[in-house]
């Protein structure tokens, strides 16, 4: 049972060590950001909703995001622990989750604002929810599906420094919130990949 929260700037790898994640403890991957572009491309309600604020780097209100968190919590595949991928983002959030759930570790990936910024610069993603780096990968299909990569919306640089900001006004203050409770555990982001994961795991085992 492990209910873990990731933290950590856009482009510190959240994603890329969630996948990991779920792969070796078998925990359902929850990214609120991956939702939001799902319905966004499937043109929902939600997504007509959220497009124009996603687009300029800006938080979808927090009443909404929480509600849909709340949701996909109650479903049965996360009865032994999930990871949460870009949520909590506002110490509101991180109070609404405490009234539903109860987050055994808040891991932060920490990595220096200048290195996220070359990192988001080479994000592709693929509709299947692989993504690449082109430092590490240089085919513009996905190696799982065969679909064509693309680049998101809000990976722009003007967008990343506003998403950037957001990050340091909003979500940076969770650092000290899960501390104050005793659960956080953070790991040094700067490394490859694997140098990441190999600390991820650290942090997992030593609580379970
Ligand atoms: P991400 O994929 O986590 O970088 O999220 C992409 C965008 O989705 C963010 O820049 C926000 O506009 C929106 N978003 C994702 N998660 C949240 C959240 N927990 N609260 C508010 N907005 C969010």
């Amino acid at each position: 049972m492990a209910n873990i929260v990731l933290l950590g700037a856009p482009g510190a790898g959240k994603g890329t060590q969630a996948a990991l994640i779920k792969e070796k403890y078998n925990l359902p991957h929850i990214s609120t950001g991956d939702i939001f572009r799902k319905n966004i491309r499937e043109g929902t309600p939600l997504g007509v909703q959220v497009k124009a604020i996603i687009d300029r780097g800006e938080l979808v209100p927090d009443e909404l995001t929480v509600a849909l968190v709340k949701d996909r919590l109650a479903q049965p595949d996360c009865k032994d622990g999930y990871i949460l991928d870009g949520f909590p983002r506002t110490i509101a959030q991180a109070e609404a989750l405490e009234g539903f759930s109860k987050v055994d570790m808040a891991i932060n990936i920490a990595v220096e604002n200048e290195a996220v910024i070359g990192r988001i610069a080479g994000r592709r993603m693929c509709k299947c929810g692989e993504t690449y780096h082109v430092s590490t990968y240089d085919r513009e299909e996905c190696a799982k599906c065969g679909s064509r990569l693309y680049q998101r919306d809000d990976d722009r640089e003007e967008v990343v420094r506003e998403r950037l900001r957001v990050y340091d006004e909003q979500t940076k203050p969770l650092i000290d919130f899960y501390a104050n409770r005793n659960l956080l555990r953070t790991v040094d982001g700067s490394g490859g990949v694997d140098a990441t994961f190999e600390l991820v795991c650290k942090v997992i085992d030593g609580n379970r």
